[in-house]
């Protein structure tokens, strides 16, 4: 178990070139508590894998400091760090069975002989191998293969961490859904600080206490599942979590309240902006209604999903989305109501906190 920390890291592939830097990983200062579950989540090239091979020194980052326990590691190799990492793809040997697979790790740390066949027992027992111990790896499945390679990950006690680079990407659906409970349930159970990887939000929703959303090169916001959905920090958060995602739609603020065209939508309390910043008003498809009154609209799609229905408007020249309960109705002259304690204030595409107290 351990802490982690990164300092104003930042990362470049190959030698400068020419004009702007491209940037993998832009500035990113985070941390990484003791015995947390985090996801690192984000669309394909966010930078998540390179921020993970920092974290195990697979990558050396162009600039920052990566420290474990307060101790400054950037400089050390990955063997010095004491961190495991299980890969999207398999890193077993086929030669071996899958009981050998899962003690090498620790006979080569010198464990003995006992603890080893206890906690391979335990491993084998967790992820489901007991009918394949004895079989060699090479004429394993690649769903099995890649089980084999998550024990190997997960079956030393005394690493600080352990780090899943999109572990279940080859893995059945079903069995998927499984392990991951599984993983979280280890993870409890030993408190071992976990970061996962993944681009699926159900996945890292439902894996981790700490989800960081990382977009571009740069971590936007980092919460609960409950404080990705009910706060979004930045619009990309809002659109990526959740689904259907957050209507941003071009604002102004007027008093406490934000006006779309002539219309208006109130605010708890009235912004405190500076500058001249983008405004967006921002709000998740669970807080518009479909009322006979409010901004006029005309329905463009329904989408029955079961208990809910999406309702895709156009409404004064945009797209906006309602959830709608199944009871709810559609009414024929249809305007739009966005509940009050939904709506977010965006400047520069980043949430605007406000105070909650009603403007003096
Ligand atoms: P994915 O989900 O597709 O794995 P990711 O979020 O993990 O994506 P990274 O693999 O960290 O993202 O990539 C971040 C950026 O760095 C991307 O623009 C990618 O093209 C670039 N990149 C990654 N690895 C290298 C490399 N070895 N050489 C050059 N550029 C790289």
């Amino acid at each position: 178990m351990a802490r982690l920390d990164l300092s104003n890291i930042r990362h470049i592939y190959g030698p400068p070139g020419e004009g702007e830097p491209q940037y993998a990983l832009r500035h990113v200062n985070q941390a990484f508590e003791h015995g947390g579950a985090y996801a690192l989540l984000g669309p394909s090239g966010c930078g998540k894998t390179t921020l993970l091979n920092i974290i195990s020194g697979l990558v050396h980052p162009s600039e920052g400091r990566v420290r474990i326990d307060g101790v400054d590691v950037t400089d050390k190799p990955t063997e010095k760090r004491n961190i495991a990492q299980v890969f999207q793809f398999p890193v077993i040997y086929d030669t071996m069975t899958v009981r050998e697979n899962l003690e090498f790790p620790l006979r080569n740390r010198g464990v003995a002989a006992a603890q080893i066949k206890r906690r391979v027992d335990e491993v084998i027992e967790m992820i489901g191998l007991g009918a394949l111990a004895r079989r060699r790896a090479r004429g394993l499945s690649a769903d099995e293969k890649q089980k084999v390679s998550l024990g190997r990950g997960l079956v030393r006690e005394d690493v600080s961490a352990i780090l899943f680079d999109e572990p279940l990407t080859v893995i059945d659906p079903e069995v998927k859904w499984t392990l991951r409970t599984q993983l979280r349930e280890l993870q409890r159970r030993s408190g071992m600080t976990m970061i996962y990887v993944t681009h699926d939000q159900t996945e890292a929703l439902t894996f981790a206490s700490g989800v960081v959303v990382m977009h571009e090169g740069q971590v936007l916001q980092v919460g609960s599942p409950k404080d990705l959905f009910e706060k979004p920090a930045h619009t990309f958060v809002g659109y990526f979590i959740g689904s259907p995602g957050m209507n941003v739609l071009p604002t102004k603020v007027d008093g406490a309240a934000l006006r779309i065209g002539e219309y208006f939508a109130p605010l708890t309390s009235e912004p405190r902006l500076r500058g001249n910043p983008k405004l967006e008003l921002g709000i998740r498809p669970e807080f518009v209604r479909l009322a006979a009154e409010g901004i006029p609209a005309t329905i463009e799609r329904i989408e029955d999903i079961g208990r809910h229905r999406i309702v895709r408007t156009r409404m004064l020249g945009h797209s906006v989305t309602a959830l709608l309960q199944e009871h709810e109705p559609i009414p024929a002259d249809p305007h739009l109501y966005f509940e009050p304690e939904g709506v977010h204030l965006y400047a520069d595409s980043w949430r605007v906190e406000l105070s909650g107290k009603p403007a003096p």
